[in-house]
């Protein structure tokens, strides 16, 4: 027997109809990429995306076909995020810190038929165009320009494309499995792979990842998504703002911690998200500017490891910070760390220290942590091993394989090595291709990177495995200084905090450290560059 309710099916076009809905006046503020800020609300983002739904049909686009987009965040990019995947068209967002080769290849292997850019990018487009085989019309984000045209023959302009459209078209019927957006691993060991959202997939991973124990956004946040909307969805956040119509703030470019500071302040942000990286430029800035920025109240975390000195930092300035864990082919949301009731006694540094922790999943994910042979390990926060995730947004097959990516019985193998207790809190202690294996044992990169930051000289760490003739591998730490450290002061700060074995055995000075495309410190790079450096002599 079945229920008899009403068979709704979860889709894209319905979160942005809600905001229109209910939140018509609701307030969008967005630094346009030629400069200046726009303000509009979720009542013209909603008429435009049905613009651009319907201009993308009268160009001849069919159901499924993949738009392509590089663009910061944005409201025009915002208009492309709901009207393609509501005019039932794939919405594929395009890292430009991808190399111009990667970009040329996932652009044609996603197929796109429509190429939206800001105006940042028309130098980039055109040496990229003639590479594109699928691609059928370039589009520049803003009113038409004469000297992007010059420079990109053919090049529409989004405001006169919205102008075809008509606003008051439906949203065409859509199954809730259908293909709504697309985006691609980036690829630090061979191609890119491509994760293909559905509707429904989007949907639950909306409702579950702003519950109250997760990024818990209500209609009264004025949310500032610094991750980009053109790596994983930028967290989700653009979906939770139209479901809750909180006021959305969109950076635009320029994400140095001053900017940051300055639009926190004029717009009163109260939620802001993106990678540690970010929130280290934003810290820098705020003892430089003086501003204390009293409207903010929470920072979301996320993207790789939270240094451990950010917690009591943010704290100074009244601001807490949620820690999240995810990926690509978690559509990102996997885990979220919110304490549970009998956390609320322990003091300031226990529960910061709660805190470091990748957090607990949300219903709709489970996690497990494997051993090499594949064998289950107990949740008991000690025993470490692969972590294994499964649920509802989670990728079963990459976007053109035809074979599933996931282990016979059903899980998705992350890539990362963990911990779990038995409340579910989670911890990662290292990539698996990272990790140093010392005769035998394993050392966590991440737990020495943590140690080299804490140290006031050190402004960044990365610890890799180089080649050893006797243990195979051993720790080498790669290390910016912010001040004057030797190796042998910086190695002695490692004692009574690591058991000796597992102390560097060097310390390499460098300017700056390799970040790749999503910010990540490129350990790979490291490892081609100073992987022997234990051989030699
Ligand atoms: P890639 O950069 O390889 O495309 P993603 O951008 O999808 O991958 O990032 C996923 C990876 O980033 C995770 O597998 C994990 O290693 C790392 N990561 C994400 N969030 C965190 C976090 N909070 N702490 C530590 N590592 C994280």
């Amino acid at each position: 027997m079945f229920g008899q309710m009403m068979q709704m099916p979860l889709t894209i076009g319905s979160l942005i109809d809600h905001a229109a809905r209910f939140h018509s006046a609701g307030e969008i503020v967005s630094v346009e990429t030629a400069g200046g800020i726009e303000q509009t609300t979720w009542g013209t983002v909603s008429a435009n995306s049905r613009r651009l739904a319907s201009a993308l049909r009268k160009l001849g686009l069919e159901q499924g076909a993949r738009c392509g987009t590089i663009a910061w965040n944005n409201r025009r990019h915002l208009e492309i995020y709901f009207g393609v995947a509501g005019g039932g068209f794939v919405c594929h967002t395009i890292n430009p810190r991808m190399g111009p080769e990667q970009m040329v290849y996932v652009i044609n292997h996603a197929q796109d038929q429509v190429l939206f850019i800001d105006a940042t990018f028309v130098p980039a487009a055109s040496k990229l165009a003639p590479a594109l085989q699928h691609c059928k019309h370039i589009v520049m984000l803003g009113p038409r320009d004469d000297a992007a045209a010059d420079a990109l023959p053919g090049l529409l302009f989004f405001d006169e494309l919205l102008e075809t459209g008509n606003a008051n078209e439906p949203w065409p019927a859509l199954d809730e499995n259908a293909a709504s957006s697309l985006c691609y691993t980036s690829g630090t060991t061979g191609d890119p792979k491509g994760v293909l959202y559905s509707h429904r997939s989007t949907v639950l991973h909306t409702l579950a990842g702003n519950q109250p124990d997760g990024i818990n956004i209500s209609a009264m946040d004025t949310v500032l998504p610094v991750v980009p909307m053109f790596h994983v969805n930028a967290w989700g956040v653009p979906y939770i703002a139209a479901m809750t119509g909180c006021k959305l703030v969109l950076p635009g470019p320029n994400l140095d911690g001053k900017s940051l500071v300055n639009l926190i302040d004029s717009t009163q942000t109260t939620l802001a998200l993106g990678v540690p990286t970010i929130w280290m430029g934003l810290l820098a800035a705020l003892k430089e500017t003086g501003s204390k920025i009293p409207s903010l109240k929470r920072t979301v975390v996320g993207g790789s490891a939270l240094p451990p000195s950010m917690i009591p930092k943010f704290a100074e300035y009244g601001v807490d910070l949620l820690h999240a864990w995810g990926m690509t082919e978690t559509s990102p949301l996997g885990s979220m760390n919110q304490l549970l009731q009998r956390h609320v006694n322990l003091s300031a540094e226990d529960q910061a220290a709660i805190r470091l922790g990748q957090g607990r999943p949300p219903y709709g994910v489970d996690l497990r942590v494997v051993d090499e042979a594949g064998e289950v390990l107990p949740h008991d926060g000690a025993a470490q091993g692969d972590l294994q995730i499964r649920g509802p947004w989670i990728v079963e097959t990459y976007f053109g394989k035809d074979t599933s990516a996931l282990t016979a019985d059903g899980w998705f193998d992350t890539g990362d090595v963990a911990t779990i207790d038995s409340e579910g809190f989670m911890i990662i202690r290292d990539r698996s291709k990272d990790i140093i294996k010392s005769g035998g044992e394993w050392i966590s990169t991440v737990a020495l990177e943590n140690i080299a930051i804490a140290h006031p000289a050190i402004a960044n760490a990365a610890a890799i495995a180089a080649l050893h003739v006797k243990w195979d591998e051993r720790p080498v730490l790669i290390a910016v200084k912010a001040g004057e450290v030797s190796e042998e002061e910086l190695l002695a700060f490692y004692k009574g905090k690591v058991e000796s074995w597992q102390i560097p055995d060097r310390v390499i000075f460098v300017d700056e450290l390799p970040i790749g495309s999503t910010g990540k410190v490129q350990k790979n790079k490291l490892r081609e560059e100073f992987g022997k450096v234990l051989l030699e002599g």
